[in-house]
């Protein structure tokens, strides 16, 4: 051990320190009874004299040793809970440090057999036993404060700990078969998740009537908790609360900064092949875990089940497996200069960079921001958007497990104020959005204060068009595909769509038959394919687009309405709507309602179609269905949007380029081009010649 003053470490430390792991060899073959300061003496060929005049007896030897093993749980403890923000991931740390794989080793874990049988008889030991256990509690009830009311945070904290030493102590019994580090941690985390997540359950049932007045709770959500207080974040199928977290403010953000400076440094100095290692391994993990991440982004954004357990975390594994690929394969240029010189560019990280999520795919937006950044060497700090904040930090929990250093991906927690703090932080160099236009437009102005680069993936209102030749079926299936997954909350739907006059009637016919048939439902049985909104304030958004829809004049061919049958009524869901009859002037075909519902337009000619497809202002998304191939391509690109479709709609491969023309944004996530605006590059001049001056 390095003395805190940063001397090197004396002879009688080391022989110490030496004496102890011997003891702990002993303790591991022979037991306590057969642990003797002889035996000690000659496993480590010195005098049992020495011996003693370092430790006095055996007592004083075994004391030692305890406390050298608690020690070291202690110092992992520690090392764990600096690299986690959340209150949450303080308790996984906790977990994660006392279950860990070196305290199943045979070794280690019979000597901690033997001392815990010694407790109850000799006094010093029983001191450490004591400290230990205090500490453990400490820090269990100080993160769960957090979660929990105080007396349950107490009373969490005590089973915890209960849990996490019976469940040791059967695992040594049994010589390691009954489990081993991995499912002792799995077993602790899945009961905290299922009594945090009763807790909320149980605090929801408490909250007093004003509490739980929806206009209390907008009221409360749109002024946002000052740094350091707790938020609820509500299960949108449920109306229950799903948890609670806490906001981040300038201090931690501050801190957030300053870790991310650190390992950044170090994790911009591996290979590219080091650094796609752990990305690799990352993805693993995520495909590892998908049921449960599946799950728990379900409860969060009341999306069916069906579609998280193939799409969310699929799409962010897939995100990092590319972007560990792209890692190696980084280089610049080199250009030639002619004989006397040439030169070359270096491909280099920005540093510190954040990423800002939105909430309808909160967990591949994270990925989708943290691959890449991470993949040219930056460090990321990341904030969910605050009704979804959950699944982030569990990829931030992975690619710790991954390997990835401390501080190099961080999450932290809140509103738009916590957002803004990271806009406005002169230590960060890029911000990448997903958000609405007008958050986009305060984020690049406040970026601007410090000349930060930004990406900026926001809000459509995106075409589709259907010409006379389509397949009618593939443009029907096109359509559902651009309007009602993620209950219609997906930023590049295609909500108008453009039906040729001659088709139109076949299309609805189709169309309004397959919607009617949509599933809608608790989003976690399997079989529901439509499941809540986000939050009750914008299930009223959706519902008043739809009203202003009808009262515009538009026809309601099926939906439009809240659906409150069962248990439904408790959640936030609206039926799958679609509108005929619709101009292009009307509100429900000009703004982004970004819920389920349709407009379709008929239109008579491609010159027409073209020009009130990009009558908009935003510029996200476009689909052509046409088996007419060079009308296909000459459509496509007159049309003004990032991202376009022929003959499909809405399908996210990460080898494509992703991002919005107009106001739907600037620069690119995925493919290639996403490299571009997570690195910069540095131009370098190498003279092969002599110098000369002209003076
Ligand atoms: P918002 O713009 O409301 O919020 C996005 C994120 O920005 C949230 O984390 C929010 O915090 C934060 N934020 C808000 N104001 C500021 C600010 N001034 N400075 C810094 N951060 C801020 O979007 P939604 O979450 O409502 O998401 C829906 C929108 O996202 C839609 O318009 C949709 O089209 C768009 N979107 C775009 C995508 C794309 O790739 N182009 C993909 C998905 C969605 P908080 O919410 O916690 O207050």
């Amino acid at each position: 051990m390095i003395p805190r003053d940063g001397s090197q470490p004396s002879v009688e430390d080391t022989r110490r320190r030496q004496l102890v792991e011997v003891t702990i060899d002993s303790l591991a073959e022979l037991g306590y009874v057969g642990t003797t300061l002889a035996q000690i003496a000659a496993r480590a060929d010195v005098s049992p004299g020495l011996v003693a005049h370092y430790f006095g007896d055996k007592d004083g030897l075994l004391d030692a040793a305890f406390r050298s093993l608690a020690r070291r749980v202690g110092n992992h403890v520690r090392a764990r809970l600096r690299q986690v923000s959340t209150p949450r991931g303080r308790i996984q740390a906790i977990i994660d440090a006392n279950l860990a794989p070196e305290e199943f080793d045979q070794r280690t874990g019979t000597a901690w057999l033997a001392f815990w049988g010694q407790v109850l008889h000799v006094k010093p030991l029983k001191r450490v036993q004591s400290a230990y256990q205090r500490r453990t509690l400490s820090n269990l009830r100080s993160a769960l404060k957090k979660l929990v009311p105080p007396k349950e945070a107490e009373r969490l904290a005590s089973m915890i700990a209960a849990m996490i030493d019976g469940v040791w102590l059967r695992a040594a019994l049994s010589g390691w078969r009954e489990a081993d580090s991995e499912s002792a941690r799995a077993l602790l985390t899945a009961f905290v998740d299922e009594r945090l997540k009763q807790s909320a359950a149980a605090a929801n049932d408490t909250t007093t009537a004003a509490a739980n007045d929806a206009a209390a709770r907008r009221g409360a959500r749109a002024a946002g908790p000052a740094a350091g207080e707790r938020f609820a974040s509500i299960n949108p199928a449920t109306g229950q609360v799903l948890g609670y977290v806490t906001a981040d403010g300038a201090a931690q953000i501050d801190a957030a900064v300053a870790a991310a400076q650190k390992g950044q440094a170090r994790w911009a100095a591996l290979t590219g092949a080091e650094r796609a290692r752990v990305l690799r391994r990352a993805a693993e993990i995520l495909r590892a875990r998908n049921g449960e991440l599946a799950e728990l982004e379900t409860r969060d954004t009341g999306k069916p089940i069906q579609e998280t357990r193939v799409v969310d975390v699929a799409s962010g594994a897939d995100c990092f497996e590319y972007f560990a690929g792209l890692a190696q394969s980084l280089s610049g240029e080199h250009i030639d200069l002619g004989p006397q010189a040439f030169g070359y560019t270096r491909r280099e990280p920005l540093g510190v960079v954040a990423g800002i999520g939105a909430w309808n795919y909160p967990l591949q937006i994270a990925c989708w921001k943290a691959a890449p950044a991470l993949a040219c060497g930056n460090a990321m700090i990341f904030k969910p958007a605050e009704l979804t904040p959950f699944t982030a930090v569990k990829l931030e929990e992975i690619l710790l497990e991954a390997g990835l250093p401390a501080g190099v991906f961080r999450v932290v927690q809140g509103f738009a104020e916590t957002g803004r703090l990271l806009t406005r932080h002169p230590g960060i160099r890029k911000v990448s959005l997903t958000g609405e236009v007008g958050t986009g437009k305060a984020v690049m102005a406040d970026a601007a204060q410090s000349l930060k680069a930004v990406t900026l993936e926001l809000g459509g209102k995106s075409p589709l068009i259907v010409f006379d030749d389509a397949k009618l079926d593939n443009a029907v299936a096109g359509a559902l595909l651009a309007n009602f997954y993620s209950s219609g909350q997906v930023c590049s739907n295609g909500t108008r769509v453009f039906v040729h006059r001659s088709l139109k009637s076949a299309f609805l016919e189709r169309l309004v038959r397959r919607v009617a048939a949509m599933r809608i439902g608790d989003p976690m049985d399997p079989a529901t394919q439509v499941g809540a909104l986000v939050s009750e304030q914008h299930m009223h958004k959706v519902l008043s687009y739809i009203e202003r829809g009808r009262a515009q004049g538009a026809r309601v061919l099926t939906g439009g309405m809240r659906v409150t049958s069962g248990d439904l009524a408790n959640g936030y869901f609206v039926a799958p709507t679609v509108f005929d009859e619709c101009r292009d002037d009307m509100a429900i075909v000009r703004e982004e309602i970004f819920g389920p519902v349709m407009s379709v337009l008929e239109f008579e000619d491609e010159e027409e179609v073209i020009e009130r497809a990009n009558a908009t202002e935003f510029g996200l998304a476009a689909g052509v269905f046409t088996n007419d191939l060079t009308r296909a391509h000459r459509v496509i690109a007159r049309l003004q949007a990032g991202t376009c479709w022929i003959n499909h709609y809405n399908v996210t491969p990460i080898e494509l380029p992703f991002g919005g023309m107009k106001l739907s944004g600037l620069g690119r996530e995925n493919g290639r081009a996403a490299l571009e605006h997570y690195s910069q590059l540095k131009s370098v001049y190498v003279a092969l010649g002599d110098v000369d001056a002209p003076y």
